[in-house]
C-alpha cells in the first residue's frame, strides 16, 4: 500500500486539489488498513478510482483512497472484476469473450468499481442491469459484506452506494453476461450508424466499434480538454409538464418513462444559450452543452459558478432544477 501525506490526487476536471492522506489500495487487505488509518486520524474517507465523475475543493481534509486492485476472472458467463480496473478494459475484456450486455457501456472513461455507485449508463443500457453482485467494505459492519442486485437499490444514474456515500467502499464487481446475440440500441446516433453502413444485425465488435465513435465526437478527451463527463443528470417531469414544454419547444425530444417523463438536459442548457460559450474561466462543449470543459486552468469556485449559472437560468427559462450527476466534494 503506497501512502502520500498532503498530497495532489488525480480529477480529469484538473484541479489542483491536495488532500490531507492519499493512499493506493492494491487489495482489500490496504483498503481496510486505509479505514483504519482514516479512524486514527478522525478523517472521513474518500474512495475513488480515476477521479473522472468529481470535482474536488482545492483542499480536501480527508483520507483519499484510491483503488488499484486488479483482475478480472470469467467463468460461465460471469465476470468478476476487481475495482481498480479500467471500466472500459472489462467492456473490452467481455466484447472479445463474445459476451453482451456491456457493450453500450464502451467507452465510459473511470475505473469498474465507480460504475456501480452512480449505475453508469449510455444507450439504453445500465450497469445495474448485469450486476449479480457488489463486493463492498461496509464502514458500519466494519467488515467486506457481499450486496446482491436487490441490495444495492439501482435507479437511474442512482445506488444504495450514491446514497451511502461515506459507509461503502466497493472493492469488486460481479457481472453477469450472455451469449445471446446483441441487439443496436434503440437510440437515433447508433441506428444512423448502423442505416449508414447498412448493417442490420452487427456483431458485439461492431457495436463497441460504434459506440466509441459516436462517442468521440460528443465528448471532449480528458487529457487534452479537461471534463467530467456530463455535469447534470437530464431531468424527469410529470407528462403535463412535458406537453407543455413541448407546446413552447416544438424541437425537444421526450422520453416517456413509467409515470415521467425524461427531458435531455443538454437540450435546455443549449436553448439557454450557453453551448459553446463561455461562463467566467470555463467552457461549455461546443458539441455537447452536458459538459463543462476546464481549458484554461479555472478552479473549483469557477466551475461552481459556471454550474449555478447553468442552473438559475435553466430554472428561470423552464422551470426546472437541474441536479449535477459529478460528485461535488466542498
Ligand atoms: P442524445 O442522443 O443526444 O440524447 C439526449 C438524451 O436523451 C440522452 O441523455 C438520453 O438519456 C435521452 N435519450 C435519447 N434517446 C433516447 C431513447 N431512445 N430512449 C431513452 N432516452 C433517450 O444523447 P447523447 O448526449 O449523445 O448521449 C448518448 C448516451 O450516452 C446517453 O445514454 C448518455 O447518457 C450517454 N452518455 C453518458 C455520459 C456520461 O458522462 N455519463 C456522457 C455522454 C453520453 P440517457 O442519458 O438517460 O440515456
Amino acid at each position: 500500500m503506497i501512502v502520500d501525506k498532503d498530497s495532489a490526487f488525480p480529477n480529469s476536471m484538473s484541479l489542483p486539489s491536495h488532500a490531507s492522506f492519499v493512499v493506493y489500495a492494491k487489495s482489500k487487505e490496504d483498503v481496510a488498513e486505509a479505514v483504519a488509518l482514516a479512524k486514527r486520524e478522525q478523517l472521513p474517507i474518500l474512495a475513488m478510482g480515476d477521479g473522472t465523475n468529481l470535482l474536488p475543493s482545492t483542499l480536501t481534509k480527508a483520507v483519499v483512497l484510491i483503488l488499484d486492485n486488479r483482475g478480472i476472472k470469467e467463468e460461465d458467463n460471469i465476470l468478476t472484476v476487481q475495482a481498480g480496473e479500467k471500466w472500459d478494459d472489462v467492456v473490452k475484456f467481455a466484447v472479445e469473450r463474445g459476451l453482451s450486455g456491456i457493450e453500450a457501456l464502451s467507452s465510459i472513461p473511470g475505473k469498474a468499481g465507480a460504475a456501480p455507485i452512480q449505475n453508469i449508463g449510455a444507450y439504453g443500457a445500465e450497469i445495474g442491469d448485469t450486476i449479480e453482485y457488489v463486493e463492498v467494505y461496509d464502514k458500519e459492519k466494519e467488515k467486506f459484506v457481499l450486496l446482491d442486485k436487490e441490495d444495492c437499490e439501482f435507479g437511474y444514474r442512482d445506488s444504495l452506494f450514491k446514497k451511502n456515500k461515506s459507509r461503502f467502499i466497493v472493492v469488486a464487481i460481479t457481472l453477469k453476461l450472455s451469449k445471446e446475440p446483441p441487439k443496436i440500441p434503440d437510440y437515433k446516433d447508433v441506428k444512423k450508424y448502423f442505416k449508414d453502413r447498412a448493417n442490420t444485425s452487427p456483431s458485439l465488435q461492431e457495436i463497441r466499434e460504434a459506440i466509441i465513435e459516436i462517442r468521440k465526437n460528443k465528448l471532449p478527451d480528458p487529457s487534452v480538454v479537461p471534463n467530467c463527463g456530463s455535469f447534470f443528470k437530464n431531468p424527469f417531469v410529470t407528462l403535463e409538464k412535458a406537453k407543455a414544454l413541448q407546446t413552447e419547444f416544438p424541437t425537444l425530444s421526450v422520453f416517456p418513462s413509467g409515470e415521467r417523463v425524461k427531458i435531455p438536459a443538454g437540450f435546455l442548457i443549449e436553448q439557454a444559450g450557453f453551448k459553446g460559450q463561455k461562463i467566467g474561466n470555463v467552457e461549455i462543449y461546443k458539441n455537447n452543452a452536458l459538459v463543462i470543459t476546464n481549458p484554461h486552468g479555472a478552479t473549483f469556485a469557477d466551475i461552481i459558478e459556471a454550474k449555478d449559472t447553468i442552473q438559475q437560468s435553466v430554472l428561470s427559462k423552464f422551470g426546472i432544477l437541474l441536479e449535477p450527476e459529478v460528485n461535488i466534494i466542498e
